[in-house]
């Protein structure tokens, strides 16, 4: 299968790399030339015109970074002329009216559209274990699901389009309220001077353990964000959108707002690009100040 991958950002690059090891001629574009170039080195075959980019592709691979520049990139007049044919496989994280927008536009275009977004982050992408959440047609669904088969350890049809974004937002509002709600905790337990080692003990002992608290507790313990997989500035975003929707759908949008306000206050300290966990900061200034007490 011909496929062009859109968005060499951290997870279009291992996306690429995977499709390619599965035996797909991959061709990946890029909007800046750094990451074309790192790509190259990369033993990708690259292509820095968009149009010729799409012309080779029987699937077109999404991994841009929000409905605004997927609508910039894929919905310009020029480039959805040549969709006729053609299969949009979307894998960034958007809303699901986004997600049905964008999917009406490719079908005007005579295109098909199938929303794929994913959970796991780049070692995920790179092993081909990601877990995919498809939305769309039955017919779509079937289309892309030799390469969904290579990207992801559980490829699931959700349902409808929509329903796969709306799954992915639903996950990704429990990575920032689990991550919210053990940086409180580990927070207090610091402040207080009580063994983080016990804390753990206990906590892993118990119902309320999820075991991203471990995956994150150096980072914390450290205040040590660099080389972030997924970055503050992608959850705050999704946060937002789920927001959006939780307002259109009646449900109480007063918790993820107050998160928002909190983790907004840690991008303007700094940590936009850090790993998500940094939010950490944002909930306990003082530590991030060097307060902090150790364990
Ligand atoms: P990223 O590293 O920030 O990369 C974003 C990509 O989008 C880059 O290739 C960037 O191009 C491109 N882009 C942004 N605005 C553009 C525009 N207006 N026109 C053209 N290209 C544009 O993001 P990522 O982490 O790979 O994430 C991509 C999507 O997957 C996001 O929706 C994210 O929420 C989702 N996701 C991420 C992870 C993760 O762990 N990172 C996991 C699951 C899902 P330039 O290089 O030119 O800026």
């Amino acid at each position: 299968m011909k496929i062009t991958v859109l968005g060499l950002g951290l997870m279009g690059q291992p996306i690429a790399e995977r499709l390619q090891h599965c035996g797909h001629a991959v061709v990946a574009w890029n909007r800046s030339p750094d990451r074309l170039e790192t790509a190259k080195e990369a033993g990708l075959k690259v292509e820095a015109d968009l149009l010729k980019a799409i012309k080779v592709a029987d699937v077109i691979c999404l991994a841009l970074s929000d409905a605004t520049a997927i609508r910039e990139v894929l919905l310009q007049s020029s480039v959805s002329a040549e969709l006729a044919g053609k299969l949009v496989l979307q894998m960034g994280t958007v809303a699901p009216e986004e997600s049905r927008e964008i999917g009406a536009a490719v079908e005007v275009a005579s295109g098909g559209y199938l929303e794929a977004p994913v959970l796991g982050s780049i070692p995920e992408a790179r092993s081909g274990n990601l877990i995919v959440m498809a939305g769309g047609s039955d017919e779509n669904y079937q289309r892309g699901l030799l390469l969904l088969r290579c990207l992801g350890k559980q490829v699931q049809h959700v349902g409808f389009l929509g329903q796969g974004a709306a799954m992915k937002l639903a996950m990704n509002q429990l990575i920032a309220s689990l991550t919210a709600g053990f940086s409180l905790s580990l927070g207090l337990v610091r402040s207080e001077g009580v063994d983080v080692g016990v804390f753990m003990e206990l906590l892993r002992e118990s119902a309320l353990y999820a075991p991203t608290f471990d995956k994150k507790l150096s980072k914390m313990l450290e205040h040590n964000y660099a080389n972030p997989n997924f970055p503050l500035k992608h959850l705050i975003k999704d946060l937002a959108l789920f927001q959006q929707v939780a307002e259109k759908t009646g449900i109480d949008a007063g918790l993820p707002e107050a998160m928002l306000r909190v983790f907004e206050k840690g991008s303007s300290n700094g940590h936009a690009e850090d790993d998500y966990s940094s939010l950490y900061e944002a909930i306990n200034p003082e530590m991030d100040m060097g307060v902090d007490q150790g364990c």
